[in-house]
This record gives structure tokens, sequence and C-alpha cells, in this order.
């Protein structure tokens, strides 16, 4: 059997990243056994340009009848004026719309080779290998939202069914894991928070080797910077996760480098966490390790092929320690590569490894 997997190249940086990536899907797909086609459709500023929408009928279509999405990203200044009322970024609220996305899994791990890149000092962040998992449908950005003269409101809302999913993701990731699920909520002042506490703690009470513990926000905010080590999987609601996994992602002090994987009930989508990076697009210079990682989360979560993405993840980690990087991450005695330099690196570690 054959498994579809879409490609939207998106804007900027995109078009470059996505192509290394691809090759690097293609060729580790070969490698393990599996059947893989792909489809190329476009989304946010290109499909702007050409068809006058950020998402046509057709991208729609299209990853609705595929087994996974890999996506570069969209936007950047050519579509930014303040007046205009189709943007770019409106293809990725239409995509989690169309795939019912409601799970944003957010890895962030400290390779050994790059922790003197953090902000933090190495001995806090040696080792550092955390999972957010954040809701990503519902609470304060769907609810009830309006302004009268001078008074706005945003509702937040959280029903149990929607925290018992999010908390099921979480723990059947940390099952993978080292089992532990930290909740983080605001249940001493949010009453969203007390239900989402309480279901959280029933859920996993019903997980074999599954240890929940539950955080205040606030202390999560400070915990992430001070004891990033303790953490395994976090999982949080909307609002929450999105300021988290930002915080998170920093301390690496490498946005190149991320990945991230939308999952809902149907096909999932992959995306490195920066965006079209405009500043750089073109020059053949961007880091397309975060689009290579989110490559193997899609092999892990939507291809069931969890050894194909490690082919994936031990290629990415062995080429990074022989002194290979992109211009983001280059210190004086390593060894600058392009784009595509570093993805044929990668390609060749899973082709020959060693
Ligand atoms: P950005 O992540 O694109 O760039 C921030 C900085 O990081 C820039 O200096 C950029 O050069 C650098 N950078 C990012 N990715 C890199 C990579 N792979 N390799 C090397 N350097 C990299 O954020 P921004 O500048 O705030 O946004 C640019 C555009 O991207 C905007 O239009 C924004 O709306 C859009 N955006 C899209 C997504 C998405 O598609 N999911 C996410 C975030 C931002």
């Amino acid at each position: 059997m054959s498994r579809n997997i879409v490609v939207i190249p998106g804007d900027g940086i995109g078009t470059e990243i996505t192509a290394v990536a691809q090759n690097i899907l293609s060729i580790t797909a070969k490698k393990a056994g599996l059947n893989v086609d792909f489809e190329e459709v476009p989304a946010g500023g290109a499909a702007l340009d050409v068809y006058g929408e950020p998402l046509p009928q057709a991208t729609v279509a299209a990853v609705k009848a595929a087994d996974a999405i890999l996506l570069g990203a969209v936007g950047g200044p050519k579509w930014d004026a303040v007046e205009a009322k189709l943007r770019p970024e409106q293809a990725i609220l239409g995509l989690r719309k169309a795939l019912g996305l409601y799970a944003n899994l957010r890895p962030i791990r400290v390779l050994e080779t790059l922790v003197d890149y953090s902000p933090l000092k190495p001995e806090n962040i040696r080792g550092v290998d955390i999972l957010i998992v954040r809701e990503l449908n519902g609470g304060i950005y769907y609810g009830e939202k309006g302004q009268e003269g001078d008074r706005a409101w945003d509702v937040e809302n959280y029903s149990v069914p929607e925290v018992q999913r999010i908390v099921r993701t979480a723990c059947q990731a940390a099952k993978l894991r080292r089992g532990k699920v930290t909740s983080v909520d605001k249940s001493n002042v949010l009453f969203t928070s007390r239900l989402w506490r309480k279901t959280a703690g029933e859920v996993a009470a019903e997980w074999n080797g599954i240890e929940m513990s539950h955080m205040y926000v606030d202390n999560c905010a400070m915990q992430l910077v001070l004891a990033p080590q303790s953490f395994d999987v976090i999982v949080t609601g909307n609002l929450f996760g999105d300021i988290l996994s930002d915080e998170a992602a920093v301390i690496t002090g490498s946005i190149g480098m991320l990945p991230s994987a939308s999952l809902g009930d149907g096909a999932g989508l992959y995306e490195p966490i920066h965006g079209s990076a405009p500043d750089i697009a073109g020059k053949g210079i961007a880091n397309p390790v975060g689009t290579i990682l989110s490559a193997a989360m899609l092999l892990r979560h939507s291809l069931k092929a969890d050894d194909a993405a490690m082919m994936i993840e031990k290629a990415v980690e062995s080429v990074l320690e022989e002194g290979y990087r992109t211009p983001d991450l280059y210190k004086i005695g390593l060894t600058k590569v392009s784009t595509e330099e570093m993805g044929k690196l990668i390609a060749a570690k899973i082709e020959r490894p060693q």
C-alpha cells in the first residue's frame, strides 16, 4: 500500500527546506521498505498570488485525502499590507480547521553538540528532552469574543471530552518516553483550569505507568528556565501552550532546529516551528534540520514507522557531531554548509550509516 504525503512548500525559505526534507523522506522510506507518493500543493502567499486565496479548495481536498502533510512556512512582507483582508497566515488556521487538528506536539531536545547555543548555562540545559503537548482547537482562542464600547472580552471554554482527548494524546506520548506528564493550568483562579485538572487526573489514572503531576502555569514558566531537565511531557491548553512552547523553544538557542506535529482524527500536519524567514530566503543558507526532524515525526506519528524516524534523527545528530553547520549555527572551527549541502550530508548518513 502506498502512502500519500502532501507537501506544502509555502513561502520564503519554505520551498528550500521542504525540497531537502522531501528528498530525505523519500530516501528513508525506500531504506525502510515503505511505499510513499508525494503531491505538492500551494498555500499561503504563493497561493494568494496565483489563485487569489491563501488556501484554495484544491489544497483543502488534497490534504483531506492525504496520509500526512509536510509544510514549510507561509507569509512574508509582500503580503503584509495592514488593510489586506486575505493573508497567507489564514492558510494555517484553515488547515487546522479542515483537518480537525487538536493536538500540537513540540519536542524540545538539546543535543550535546549544541549545548553552548542556549542562553542558559550548559549544566542546566544538558540532556533536556521535553515534549510539549498543546491543545490546539479550543480554549480562549475559540471562545465567544467581542467588544462593546470600551470593553472587550474573550471567553475561555473547555469541555471534559476536549480535555480527555488531549490528555490521552499526552499519556500515549509519555508511554514511549519516560512516563512523566506535567499538566499545566491556573486552577487557583480559573474554573476551566479546575475542570482541566480534575479531568487530567482522571485520565492519567487510567494509564498504567504514567505519573502525572500538576503545576500552575506561572510556576511552569519559571521551572522551564530554572530546571528544564526535570520535565518529560507537558500537557496544557491552547493559550498557555502557545506561550510555554515558545519559551521552551528559545532555551535551546536554535530556532532552525525544532520540529512540530499537529495531530487530529485524520492526517497529521508536520512543520518546523520557525516562519518563512524572508530575510534569508533564496540565499540557500536556511537551516533545514527543523523540517527534516518534522519529517521524522511524520514517519513516527502518521506512518507508524518509528525505526525510519530514528534513522533520520540519528543521521541528523551524527552530521552535527561531525561539526557541520548552516550559517545560523556556525562558529569558528566548524564546517559551514548550505541548506542543500546539509541535506546531502544527512541523506548520505541515512544511506550509509556507520
Ligand atoms: P521567522 O521564524 O521566519 O524568522 C525569525 C528569525 O529566525 C529570522 O532572522 C530568520 O532568518 C531566522 N530563521 C528562521 N528560520 C530559520 C532557519 N530555518 N534557518 C536559519 N534561520 C532561520 O519569524 P518572523 O521573521 O517573525 O516571520 C517571518 C514570516 O513568517 C512572517 O510573515 C510570519 O507571519 C511567518 N510565520 C509563519 C509561520 C508558519 O508558517 N507556521 C510561523 C511563524 C511565522
